[in-house]
């Protein structure tokens, strides 16, 4: 069993909609359970700015699907939201990334390959990220840094 927590986007069309769609699907999902879904929240774009505002939250969940196998379940959920590709960092009607994962015993889990890399490899530089994960887990430390101290370095950025 693992636990994830996943990150959340949409900036085309009705975004609480796809969103809205996505978390029922995942959460009737046989291989998942105990699904929790942070606030939505809404975010200026990130690293391609010309585009409109996203409608961010986080997802908790326990699954027996490892890693990759939740990948693929997320990208089929991005599918179903009518996802295409064009731009990188640009618009899209359903992002589902994994941030973290944990095994069993609590351990976090990386994974870095050219399909995956857990934790995300940008999730500490992002306060759409970070913000609804720290309302799923506000004790959250990494690399010695607490959650709460990281999002008050970047919001003083
Ligand atoms: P970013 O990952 O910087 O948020 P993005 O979400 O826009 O960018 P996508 O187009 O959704 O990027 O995904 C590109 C590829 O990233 C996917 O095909 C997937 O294989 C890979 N990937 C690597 N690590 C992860 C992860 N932790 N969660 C989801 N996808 C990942
Ligand atoms: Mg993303
Ligand atoms: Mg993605």
């Amino acid at each position: 069993m693992y636990t994830y927590y996943i990150s959340v986007g949409s900036n085309i069309g009705d975004k609480q909609g796809h969103i809205n769609l996505a978390f029922q699907s995942f959460q009737k999902h046989d291989a998942v359970s105990k699904v929790i879904s942070s606030s939505l929240i809404e975010t200026d774009p990130w690293g391609y700015t010309e585009q409109d505002i996203f409608v961010n939250s986080m997802w908790f969940c326990e699954s027996i699907l490892d890693p990759h196998q939740m990948l693929c379940l997320l990208q089929s959920l991005e599918k179903g939201a009518g996802r295409k590709r064009h731009i990188h960092w640009g618009p899209r009607t359903l992002d589902l990334d994994i941030i973290l994962a944990f095994d069993e015993g609590g351990t976090m889990i990386s994974v870095c390959d050219e399909s995956l890399t857990i934790p995300h490899p940008y999730f500490w530089e992002r306060t759409f990220v970070l913000e609804p994960l720290h309302e799923l887990l506000p004790t959250f430390t990494y690399k010695g840094v607490t959650i709460d101290d990281r999002l008050a370095q970047l919001n003083l950025s």
